[in-house]
This record gives C-alpha cells, sequence and structure tokens, in this order.
C-alpha cells in the first residue's frame, strides 16, 4: 500500500479487486493478529502467515538467485513469490508467472540458468491470485506457451485481466489430469479452499540415480470467514495432500518450505537441502491447525 498512489488507491477502492492485485493481495486491511497455533515450536497468526509468505512490496518483485532444486526442476522466481521452471529437451514448462511487472525478472532468471524463456511451452498455475497467475497474458504473449488451468479456477482466471488483457486458457484441467512434455509427467491435484481451483502438482525428478517425488504445494491458507463449503473444500485438500507421496515439498511463497534456509546450504558435496521428505507435512500442519483454530473462534463467536 505504500507505494500505491492516492489515485490508484481510490480506483481500487471504487474498483472490483481484481483490477487492483497489489491491494487485494498485500490487503488494505491486514488480517486478524488471532487465533494463535503453535506448531514445532513456532507460533503462527493469520496475520504473521500473510506477512512471512508475502514479505515486502521490494521481496515480491525482487529476483530470489535462481538456483536448481533437483534434477530438471529450477526456482525462477522473487524473494517471495514462487516461480518454478521445469527443464526438458523438447521445452519447459513454468509453474506461475506471479504478477505481471515480475515477467521479465523471471525471463532474465531463466536466461541466467541458461534456458531460454522462448522455449517455454506450457504454463501452469497454483491458484487464481494476481501474485502468482497476474503475468499469464505476458508470458503467453512473450513465449506463445500453451496456458492450462483447473477448471475450478477458470472464472477467477477470466476476471485477472491485467492492463485490460484477456487472461489466456488454452486447456481445461481437471483433478488428476496429467500435463507432460519432453519425458516430465506433472498431475494437478485438486486441493481446494483458498481457491476454488487450487493445484497441487506433482511430478519425479530423477538425481543420482534416485527418483524423487516432488510436490508443488498450493496455499492450504483458509480465509478469516468459513462457510460450510469452504470447510468441505479445505478438509478435502488436507486429506488429499497428506496422501500424496513427498520428498521434495516446494510451494507457491518460499516461506511454505523454507527456501531460503534450504538455499543457503546448497553447495557442491553437501547432500541437498531440498530432498527434506521430514518437512513435506510441516505446510498442511501449520495450515490445518490455523483451519481449526480460526473454525473454532468462529462457532465460539455465535450466539
Ligand atoms: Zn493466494
Amino acid at each position: 500500500m505504500k507505494n500505491m498512489s492516492g489515485l490508484r488507491l481510490l480506483t481500487c477502492i471504487l474498483g472490483a479487486l481484481v483490477l487492483c492485485p497489489r491491494a487485494s493481495l498485500a490487503q488494505a486491511v491486514p488480517p486478524a493478529d488471532h487465533p494463535a497455533v503453535t506448531v514445532k515450536g513456532q507460533t503462527y497468526t493469520p496475520r504473521s502467515i500473510l506477512a512471512r509468505n508475502m514479505g515486502t512490496e521490494a521481496d515480491r518483485i525482487t529476483a530470489f538467485p535462481p538456483h536448481r532444486i533437483v534434477a530438471n526442476i529450477y526456482y525462477v522466481g522473487t524473494n517471495t513469490l514462487s516461480s518454478f521452471l521445469i527443464a526438458t529437451a523438447q521445452g519447459h514448462i513454468l509453474i506461475d508467472s506471479t504478477y505481471e511487472r515480475n515477467v521479465p525478472t523471471i525471463e532474465k532468471s531463466v536466461t541466467q540458468l541458461g534456458f531460454r524463456f522462448s522455449d517455454i511451452k506450457v504454463l501452469l498455475g497454483n491458484h487464481a491470485h494476481g501474485d502468482h497467475q497476474e503475468g499469464d497474458a505476458l508470458v503467453k504473449q512473450m513465449t506463445g506457451a500453451q496456458v492450462m488451468a483447473m477448471a475450478e479456477d477458470v472464472p477467477a482466471l477470466q476476471a485477472m485481466k491485467p492492463g485490460g488483457k484477456e487472461h489466456p486458457i488454452d486447456k481445461v484441467l481437471h483433478d488428476g489430469e496429467a500435463v507432460m512434455l519432453g519425458g516430465t509427467t506433472l498431475v494437478a491435484h485438486l486441493t481446494p479452499g483458498h481457491t476454488p481451483g487450487c493445484t497441487t502438482w506433482t511430478t519425479t525428478a530423477e538425481e543420482g540415480g534416485k527418483t524423487y517425488n516432488v510436490m508443488f504445494g498450493c496455499s492450504l491458507r483458509p480465509p478469516a470467514v468459513l462457510t460450510p463449503a469452504l470447510v468441505d473444500q479445505f478438509n478435502r485438500a488436507f486429506k488429499t495432500v497428506r496422501a500424496l507421496p513427498c520428498d521434495v515439498q516446494l510451494g507457491d511463497h518460499g516461506a511454505q518450505y523454507n527456501m531460503q534456509e534450504k538455499y543457503a546450504k546448497l553447495k557442491d558435496g553437501n547432500p541437498n537441502p531440498f530432498i527434506d521428505p521430514a518437512s513435506c507435512t510441516l505446510e498442511a500442519d501449520v495450515q490445518e491447525a490455523m483451519f481449526h483454530a480460526v473454525l473454532a473462534e468462529q462457532q465460539a463467536a455465535r450466539p
């Protein structure tokens, strides 16, 4: 909000939130600082989780050093907004364009890793919020990539029109559907709640003669008010993510998998810090505890 001009702020207040992703996602009114949950010695509130995920405006738009995570999977996002490149001999898959203004930054990170941005053939998304998918139209324009989206998130994506650009959707996906390119298969798992089409992607990666299960987790962060429909969706999502095989857990914000701490341990000769099955359910543990705490608070407030 600090960087927003008065006029733009007024336009945002008057206009639909989709026109103002910066305002809607950095949240003009921060979420409540209660309830608090403690998981593995760390205490979280809705406000601290959002702050952890988003960081500052500078964090959201500054490239994090691009790096290889495992096998052909690379990080090309900013300090707090994830973008993943899966490189294959037949072209590349990009998961999450993030904000439209970050697309040139992502392109630079892809180039720094020795790949060509124009070789991106498929663009996938984590969920239909501007901090993850606002840049889809620009990526499509720059690469000609096929844009694929989970059916349940299509209405929200179609309403996301940065600069009036139509949101491209070339293929509508359904729960369990596979996307294949150059020997890599990604499977889309519907893990709804945070958005109706929130998608957890899984794939396998081979490194050092071993095969690892990689999970690109969707946000499991509950909203302030849980309707019965949302309760059903979140329960389904927690059950689904806990059943997925996982050796490498990633997420739409680096903080969900301690990216910065793991990156600092990434050195030749060290075991790969991203291969960490023990931490695979940490984010689900935090968010499920928060979900139950929010629900309990809501039920206690009822007359
Ligand atoms: Zn979101």
